[in-house]
């Protein structure tokens, strides 16, 4: 991996990162994962000032990247964009650009995780790997957050478990048969010769495409159309990277998409799956459906810390801090504000800055100048009403 690429005027000397030690056995902020969300966080405080955090990981840093599928990559293209004031759109921190570090336009899962870990060296973030986070209660002053290694304290808690780990598997009647995708390791393992794939959103037309170039034969079905959502959004409709994929010939030849159809059973007989969907349709191979069915995610792991809106992502104020537990916040792709959805990190990573700045306040530190650096690099989203969707005739 090369060397990090800094723009040493957009970022805050390291003189100015102050040692990172607990205060009377308490931490100003503890951050669970450490993933995407949870090391650009941590960064993000390190520039702020914040003088004690500590991340807290259950594996190791990248953990979610390193399992994805052998042969998936990054759906956002990385460009060395950065000289031109335009942050890389995998970058998780001012100043680092993956394209740069890695040479790599679509990161694979591993290079993700490689490239994290090496954030995680070159900034010298404290960080409990091997540590699973087990409960987090708030007492009347501070949280108690408990491990499989102990208690610690903390006056902030900053929820960044993503959503990898916590996969949908529970839709509807024998979906215990299939195998969701964020358990394949490699495409290229998966023996025989045609695939049922639930689910025809990034994940299943990934599988798809990895699959039909492996020979297989392959039948998509969801529920709604991805391919065919009239949306720029790509938290909603499929990125340009898998229409692109859609076009190769394997796909063409060999995968058939069927939108607008429900999966309602799947069964298990004399060593045959059947697929049944809602109008009644049946479909049969000797191979585990696949799954690519979504994230529950992490969140609903400290829903008892948070409102739940109605689409039961946690409901946050304007700090992405819960609005019934002051100093719980939320970090990451389930971060929502009205109809905005922040899944990518792109997106979610416009949100550091206004965390940052939050926990910062609450700690009497100034603000001012890490705002100002933020909101020039779009790391501090204030003003949500500019997000709206690209459109030929607006
Ligand atoms: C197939 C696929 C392709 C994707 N492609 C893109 C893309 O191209 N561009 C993009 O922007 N996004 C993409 N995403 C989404 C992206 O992966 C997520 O936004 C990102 O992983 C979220 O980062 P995170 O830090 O929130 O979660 P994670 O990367 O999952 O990190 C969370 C960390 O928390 C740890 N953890 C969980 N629970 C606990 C606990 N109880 N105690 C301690 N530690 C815990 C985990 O071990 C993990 O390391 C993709 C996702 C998938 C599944």
């Amino acid at each position: 991996m090369g060397t990090i690429q800094v723009d040493e005027e957009a970022v805050l000397d390291a003189e100015d990162i102050v040692e990172l030690s607990p205060v009377n056995g308490t931490y100003d902020t503890v951050i669970v994962g450490a993933g995407a969300a949870g090391i650009g966080m941590a960064i993000s405080l390190m520039h702020i000032g914040v003088e004690s955090m500590l991340i807290i990981e259950r594996n190791t840093v990248g953990s979610s990247f390193a399992n994805w599928p052998a042969e998936t990559r990054f759906i956002t293209p990385s460009f060395p964009s950065n000289s031109i004031g335009m942050l890389d759109l995998n970058s998780i921190a001012i100043g680092v650009s993956p394209a740069y570090n890695m040479r790599v336009e679509h990161p694979t899962g591993q290079d993700f995780a490689d490239h994290l870990k090496f954030l995680a060296e070159e900034f010298e973030l404290p960080i409990w790997d091997h540590t699973n986070v087990t409960a987090i209660e708030k007492g009347s002053e501070e949280f108690n957050i408990e491990t499989d290694k102990g208690s610690l304290q903390a006056k902030n808690v900053i929820w960044a478990a993503g959503e990898y780990q916590y996969p949908t598997t529970n839709l509807f009647e024998g979906s215990e048969l299939c195998r969701h995708t964020s358990t394949v390791s490699s495409y290229a393992e998966m023996s025989g010769d045609d695939y049922l794939i639930i689910g025809g959103y990034e994940s299943g037309i990934d599988a798809a495409y990895h699959l039909s170039r492996n020979g297989k034969q392959v039948k998509v079905f969801d529920s709604s159309c991805p391919w065919g959502a009239e949306t720029s959004d790509p938290s909603v409709a499929l990125s340009t990277f898998s229409f692109e994929r859609m076009r190769a010939d394997s796909f063409q030849t060999q995968v058939e998409l069927f939108a607008e159809t429900k999966i309602s059973k799947v069964e298990l007989n004399s060593g045959i799956y059947t697929v049944t969907t809602s109008d009644g349709d049946v479909y049969t191979s000797k191979n585990k459906p696949l799954l690519a069915s979504g994230f529950d995610g992490s969140h609903k792991f400290v829903s008892h810390l948070f409102e739940q809106r109605k689409d039961g992502f946690p409901k946050l104020d304007d700090n992405d801090c819960s609005t019934t537990t002051e100093g719980m916040y939320l970090c990451g792709p389930a971060i929502r504000h009205d109809g905005h959805i922040f899944c990518f990190i792109f997106k979610y990573r416009q949100r550091f800055g206004i965390v940052a700045r939050s926990i910062a306040e609450s700690l009497g530190l100034p603000t001012e100048d890490f705002v100002s650096i933020y909101r020039s690099w779009g790391m501090f989203l204030d003003d949500l009403s500019c997000c709206g969707q690209e459109c030929l005739t607006c």
